[in-house]
């Protein structure tokens, strides 16, 4: 039996002032409640995380960022380091999503060094891995998830690993309403997990969990986490609503 535990994350981008997140944050626990058999994890820009953290009072609610630098500290303008998301009490870091990627230009070898350095920093990172359109209907996706993940695990052993989350989203589903069926999901997802055994071994496999993001919405929640290697979801713009994210947290198991 899993003992991985779903994980239902909100990336909400660029959007949300402080006093938004707030409301949001203290609306969420409130209508939501404490929870023991998932978690929830909130990552709202920057300006926000630590005004959410200091209103995450339930049980099973936790704080991720967008992103950061590799580096501790230096001559970054604009950038955020780990020591600066310690800080604030992140949780988790969002790396490589595919906006990093294909909006700004973050390599494989950039997302390698963040992922490293928030191991480094005990952050466990959320790695996003997926494929472009055009690689799907060429029939790349499996190389290309393969070589995202070889680069961001490179030089990494067992005992890094933590709670690592692996994100598989898709670049042709994410904000386009165009989801991937449970089974295409599925069977990118096993082939992580695959990847996972033979990077680390089968326990670690076992235990790392696998998100999927790209359009989810309520109404295809509980079929994309009856699949048995989706272990959660990560969540643009259906997190932005309070109801819709709430529907999306109290998926029912099918
Ligand atoms: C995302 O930004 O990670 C995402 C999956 O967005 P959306 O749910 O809007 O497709």
């Amino acid at each position: 039996m899993s003992e991985r535990k779903p994980f239902i994350a909100a990336n909400w981008k660029m959007f949300k002032t402080v006093g938004e997140a707030v409301a949001f944050t203290e609306a969420i626990q409130k209508e939501v409640g404490p929870l023991v058999d998932r978690e929830v994890i909130l990552a709202p820009p920057f300006t926000a995380l630590a005004a959410v953290r200091g209103l995450m009072r339930a049980e099973g609610y936790r704080l991720a960022a967008q992103n950061c630098h590799w580096e501790e500290k230096g001559a970054f303008t604009g950038e955020v380091s780990l020591p600066m998301l310690r800080d604030v009490g992140c949780d988790f870091v969002i790396l490589g999503h595919s906006e990093r990627r294909h909006v700004f230009g973050e390599t494989d070898g950039d997302v390698a060094r963040k992922v490293a350095a928030a191991i480094r920093h005990r952050i466990p990172p959320v790695l996003c891995v997926g494929e472009k359109l055009e690689e799907r209907e060429d029939g790349r996706t499996a190389a290309v998830v393969e070589r995202q993940l070889s680069s961001a695990l490179a030089g990494l052993g067992p005992s890094d690993v933590g709670e690592l989350v692996i994100a598989y989203e898709p670049v042709w589903a994410i904000g386009t309403g165009r989801t991937a069926s449970p089974e295409q999901a599925q069977e990118v997802h096993a082939s992580i997990r695959e990847r996972c055994a033979a990077v680390f071994d089968k326990d670690i496999a076992n235990r790392v969990r696998i998100v999927y993001g790209g359009s989810v919405k309520p109404d295809n929640v509980d079929a994309l986490m009856a699949q048995p290697d989706i272990d959660g979801l990560l969540v643009g713009g259906a997190s932005l609503e309070l109801a819709s994210f709430r529907r999306i947290v109290q998926f029912v198991k099918l």
